[in-house]
Parts: structure tokens; sequence; C-alpha cells
């Protein structure tokens, strides 16, 4: 553990709601009044109590279920800013922080209480109470978004942007069936010309057809995440692009698109000698830390993938290499 806590580490792919730690959760669910048109304090309570018992997933669609209880609890901005100042300070503070530098991702939400552009104000005052060399934060786009919200996304992601707030990125993310990707196009060439990261989860299930990867492929990527599901075709190009793979070892493992670590494809990239950053994703369903996932790349076989120290530092530094934050 010494050895993990000293390397200076990026987290680079953490869904704000998806990380709320659980104590911070009780205490929203405590707070919680909901109107008419909200989910009764009944049904938030009892997608708490899943996610405090710890959640069992037979498949990847299961996990898209656990959201409209978190949401209810982050539906307006003073709750969003107490959520969001709980999952940076699971990451960055204390003296032994689980990473040097967060690239926290987040989907702009309209709810009867705040606008999309106040939610990514709310959570951006937050990331800015720590240095710019610790905390930016990447606008998500939700494949399940239409026209007029996914235009209003980027725009929201590249003012902000241009008023000097740390907006770095914008990710793709969402249910990997749900979208047409032909639509994100032009939205991705408008986010790269502000000079923004692009993210991609790429591939994530058996699902995602090969001319969607190559088309995704073709928005000229910065990162992808996960890219599981390639075939030979995808991953030469995945290796032609440079773009670093972001990988989440227990997320995989608990989403069952990966059977095994032995099968993993982290190892795929690692003997081709190409970018990779090791993520948590989701600390909360996936019950894990940043200072876990490395573990795992440490602890032999079959618990963990049995690298040794010099392997595992140089994956860090890849890490740190593929920050937006320095693009
Ligand atoms: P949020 O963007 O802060 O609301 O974080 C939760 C959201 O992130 C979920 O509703 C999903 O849309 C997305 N998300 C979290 N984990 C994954 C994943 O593994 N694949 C695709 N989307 C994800």
């Amino acid at each position: 553990v010494d050895f993990i806590q000293a390397l200076p580490k990026a987290e680079l792919h953490a869904h704000l709601n998806g990380c709320i730690p659980i104590s911070e959760l009780q205490k929203l669910a405590h707070e919680y009044s909901p109107t008419s048109s909200e989910l009764s304090s009944d049904v938030v309570s009892a997608g708490i109590s899943r996610l405090q018992d710890g959640v069992v997933l037979d498949e990847i669609y299961d996990f898209f279920n656990l959201f409209p209880a978190i949401y209810a609890l982050t539906s307006n901005p003073m709750a969003l800013r107490q959520a969001t100042r709980a999952v940076l300070a699971q990451f960055l503070d204390g003296p032994h922080p689980q990473c040097a530098y967060l690239e926290l991702r987040s989907t702009p939400r309209a709810t009867a209480e705040m606008s999309r552009t106040e939610y990514v104000r709310a959570v951006l005052d937050e990331v800015e109470r720590y240095p710019r060399a610790r905390a930016a934060l990447i606008v998500s786009l939700d494949r399940r978004m239409g026209p007029e919200v996914l235009r209003e996304c980027v725009h929201i992601a590249r003012s902000l942007k241009e008023q000097d707030r740390r907006v770095v990125g914008v990710d793709l993310c969402g249910d990997p069936q749900a979208g047409d990707m032909e639509a994100f196009a032009e939205h991705f060439v408008e986010a790269k010309l502000a000079g923004l990261g692009i993210t991609l989860h790429i591939a994530e299930t058996p699902a995602n057809s090969a001319v969607e990867t190559l088309q995704l492929l073709s928005y000229a990527p910065d990162r992808l995440g996960h890219a599981t599901f390639l075939d030979e075709t995808a991953k030469t190009a995945v290796r032609a692009t440079k773009a670093c793979i972001e990988i989440c070892l227990s997320s995989n493992l608990l989403c069952k698109t990966v059977p095994r670590l032995e099968d993993h494809h982290l190892r795929y990239y690692l003997e081709h000698d190409h970018p990779v950053a090791i993520c948590t994703d989701d600390t909360l369903p996936f019950r894990t830390s940043l200072v876990g996932e490395y573990a795992l790349l440490l602890a032999a076989p079959p618990l963990g993938l049995g690298l040794s120290e010099a392997e595992v530092r140089r994956i860090a530094e890849m890490g740190m290499g593929a920050r937006f934050g320095r693009l």
C-alpha cells in the first residue's frame, strides 16, 4: 500500500453520481423531501439501502437502474454541491489522497430546481476550490440525449471554458446500446475546435457494433473509456490513434464484461506499449477506490494481474501523461 500511495496517480474516469460516498447519500436521503413529481422517500431509501448492502449485477444494464435514486438526492444546487464536495474529498483530501489529480465527469441535468448550466456551475464551484493542478471537470454527453439537449450541453462546456472555468473535456457515456452515434459527430467537432479534450466510452459491450466503433474512432478522441470488445481492425485503429485507454478493472468484472482479470484487455495494451490510465468508474456501486484498483495490478493472479512495481509505476505515469488539463 505504501508503494501505491506514494505513486503520483491521476483519476481520469470517475462519474460524479457514481462516486458519492454512501455516508453522504444517507445524509442527503435523511434531508430528502420530494415534491409530487419526484421519487417517493420510500423508493429512494430502498435504492440507497441496495447500494449500501452491495449490489450484485447480472449484467451491465442492471447498473443503469441504480441511478434514479441517486439522482433524486442530487437534484438541487445545494445537494449537488454537497455531494460533489464529498466526492472531491474522497479522492483528493487527507494525508494519503487517492490521487494527485482528479478529472471528474458529470452529465448536466435539468431538474425542477436547476437548469443544466446551473448544474455545471454548481459542480465547478466545488471543483475550483482545488488548485488547477489537482482537479478539473469533464462534461458528459449521454447517448440517450436528443439533439437539442446535446447542443445545449456542448454549448455549456464551450462557453464555460471560454469564461476560464475549469471544463477540460467532453465525454460520451450512458446506456451503451442507446442513441445514434452519427448525430454526435458535429458536436465532437465543435468541442475539439473549442480546445476541449474528447473521451468516448467505446465498445463497452458485445452489442456495440464494429461499424459504430470505427465511427467513434473517426471523431479523433484523445482518450477511450473501456474499449473492451474490439476486433482486430479496431484494435489496430486504436493503436494508430495513440488514444489513452481508461481501464476500470472492478467495473468490468462486476458488470461481467470481462470474466476474469487474467483475460483483461489491459494486457493487450501493455504488451503493445499503448497508453492506459487506471480508473475507478463508479466507486459507490463497484465498492472500490483508486488505491484498490492499483492493488489489483500488483496482486498475484488470480486475484490480481501480478505486475511488477516498475510496470505499475509506468502505468501511473501514463495516466498522469493523459490528463486533459495538460492539453
Ligand atoms: P453523472 O454523469 O454524474 O450523472 O454520473 C452517472 C452517469 O454516468 C450514469 O447515469 C451513466 O449515464 C454514466 N455512467 C456511469 N458509469 C458508466 C459506465 O460504465 N458506462 C457508461 N456510462 C456510465
